[in-house]
């Protein structure tokens, strides 16, 4: 009897799945046309709880890595958009979050290595087209941020007179195309204020990436919510005293375990340059271990590590990654993926994690 009945059931999910088949291009066409209608009228953002929310538009690395593109963090405080380092693949990631890039009120550059500003360019495209914008968006950065701006606006000063003739003045304005690069001074004994608006204050400190000079991370408060980004660095006092108290450090992370089996393979290959250049860059960032040491010492709730290097692409090396973490952190931690979000509703101690991919 059984048997039969699952014999029949069979039958019945064969002829459903035949006839979704030979209805594919249909029901695609139908599914296409809704989703599109409802993400070119949504604005995640209003959907949001007032507060602090973080979204990560890229967790990784100058290295591949299928679920983490370059560095790239979205921070929504109240109903402003920001977004702090740009890597390769920003203009995409925030677009596939559901996030309109035309709705970008400021850009924070943490330092100019070419993995936190290779995306920078399409994002400023985006910004101006997904909005017909007609002021261009401002860059903050510390000094060299005037060079890196400048000259992507010569990059794509091209490109802009192809948009405008193509689309006309009244779609796109010449006057809303790029950013304006907006240079901070540092001190060493303090976080510089660097954007302020109701409610909201992001700071700017040195960390340390030697030789690269300068490298900065960030503070954003919002209201009572606040979250500190370590940009790239060795384990910096600054970072640790910046991020005293508040409810998420967002630190960037390497496993050096895991970087000697690049080293090692290189090494096998006989690229002896490259397999020095793997351990060049092992001197210059922090293991998932000391990030969780830096967040203990600061008292933070939530540690969310980013700027993931060398790639996880199996389920188990995340596991390689943070080893020794839970004895240096009791807190919570959180490898980034492209997608992650983080809520931080104001007026509230809660952290809500999710995807929006
Ligand atoms: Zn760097
Ligand atoms: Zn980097």
């Amino acid at each position: 009897m059984r048997i039969r009945k699952l014999g029949s059931t069979l039958i019945v999910l064969a002829l459903l799945a035949g006839s979704l088949y030979a209805f594919r291009e249909p029901i695609s066409l139908f599914v296409a046309k809704r989703v599109t209608a409802q993400r070119m009228s949504s604005n995640p953002i209003k959907d949001l709880p007032d507060g602090l929310h973080i979204a990560v538009c890229g967790a990784g690395s100058p290295m591949p890595d299928d679920q983490r593109g370059g560095p790239c963090t979205l921070v929504i405080a109240g109903q402003q958009l920001f977004v702090f380092d740009s890597g390769n693949t920003s203009a995409r990631n925030i677009n596939k979050m559901g996030f309109n890039a035309g709705n970008i009120q400021g850009i924070f550059l943490t330092h100019f290595h070419s993995d936190h500003i290779d995306g920078l360019g399409e994002l400023l495209l985006q910004r101006w087209v997904s909005n017909s914008n007609a002021q261009p968006v401002n860059v903050h950065g510390p000094e060299g941020v005037a060079t890196v701006v400048n000259g992507l606006m010569q990059a794509y000063s091209l490109d802009r007179g192809y948009r405008v003739a193509h689309h006309g003045e009244a779609v796109l304005p010449q006057s809303g195309f790029g950013a304006v690069p907006k240079t901070f001074g540092l001190q060493d004994d303090k976080a510089t204020l660097v954007f302020e608006s109701p409610d909201t204050q992001i700071y700017a400190f040195s960390v340390s990436h030697a030789p690269i000079h300068p490298a900065v991370g960030y503070k954003i408060k919002y209201k009572d919510r606040s979250i500190v980004i370590s940009g790239d660095t060795t384990p910096s006092a600054h970072v640790e005293r910046e991020a005293k108290g508040v409810d998420v450090l967002m630190h960037e992370a390497m496993s050096m375990e895991m970087m000697t089996i690049l080293q090692e393979g290189a090494q096998l290959a006989k690229r002896d340059k490259l397999e020095q250049l793997m351990k060049d860059i092992t001197n210059y960032h922090t293991s998932p271990v000391e990030a969780a040491q830096i967040a203990s010492k600061a008292e933070v709730g939530y540690l969310m590590l980013h700027h993931i290097a060398p790639p996880l692409p199996l389920p188990g090396l995340v596991d390689i990654f943070l080893k020794g973490t839970d004895k240096a952190f009791k807190g919570k931690i959180q490898v980034a993926k492209d997608g992650d979000v983080l809520s931080l509703p104001a007026g509230q101690k809660s952290i809500q994690p999710s995807s929006r991919f």
